[in-house]
């Protein structure tokens, strides 16, 4: 990134995302900071691997105005939490090996590829944190409604309404998960929109649209 490049306004979100730091950038980062002087290459690549699973998790409780371009500054509790106890890491190497690691995670396409550890760590940490690898979240992040004061500004949907539920796989079965609505609950002049999005359709009034 050039170093003359504006600060991003206060006001409004970034809408794409930071450039990530090159290989020689980010191994410099790893090696001047003394909490990381024992991080094996092991745990790294696990680090980005389950970040990666999680980055809706990670987006979703972030406060509205924070955008969904660019990677957050910083993990909800209990993804740290999560990675912490998975990865016996102390929370503060969490915080900074995101800090260095957040826009290349970004990046990343957003699948669920996980092995067999990862598998063993969702279940052993995750589930009581209510973090599975397989949790459906609605496409969309702003409310689709053009009528709706919240598409006009803009504003993250932030009602969520998480659910237990079983997915069954090609190739794995039965597996545990979540599935999270959001529901838009944005007052337009006399009316809530109260659109609600699910994984793969929303809800409006009586009509159901899918994506
Ligand atoms: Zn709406």
């Amino acid at each position: 990134m050039s170093a003359t490049a504006p600060p991003p306004s206060m006001s409004a979100p970034l809408t794409t995302a930071a450039d990530p730091p090159d290989i020689s950038e980010l191994f410099a980062s790893v090696q001047s900071h003394t909490l990381l002087a024992n991080l094996s290459f092991n745990n790294f690549a696990t680090f980005l691997c389950r970040t990666k699973i999680l980055k809706e998790d990670i987006l979703q409780p972030q406060p509205y105005n924070v955008s969904i371009f660019c990677a957050p500054n910083f993990l909800p509790q209990s993804v740290k939490a999560f990675l912490a106890a998975s990865l016996d890491m102390p929370l503060d190497v969490v915080d900074v090996l995101w800090s260095f690691t957040k826009d290349i995670v970004w990046e990343l396409p957003s699948s669920a590829e996980a092995s067999a550890d990862d598998e063993d760590a969702f279940r052993t940490y995750g589930h009581e944190l209510g973090l599975t690898k397989r949790t459906l979240y609605p496409p969309i992040k702003i409310c689709a409604n053009h009528e709706c004061a919240a598409w006009q500004r803009g504003s993250l949907l932030k009602k969520e309404e998480p659910r237990r539920i079983v997915l069954f796989t090609h190739g794995e079965g039965a597996k545990p998960g979540w599935t999270v609505h959001l529901k838009c609950r944005v007052a337009n002049f006399d009316e809530e929109c109260n659109t609600n999005y699910q994984a793969n359709y929303s809800v409006k009034g009586g009509l159901q649209t899918y994506y």
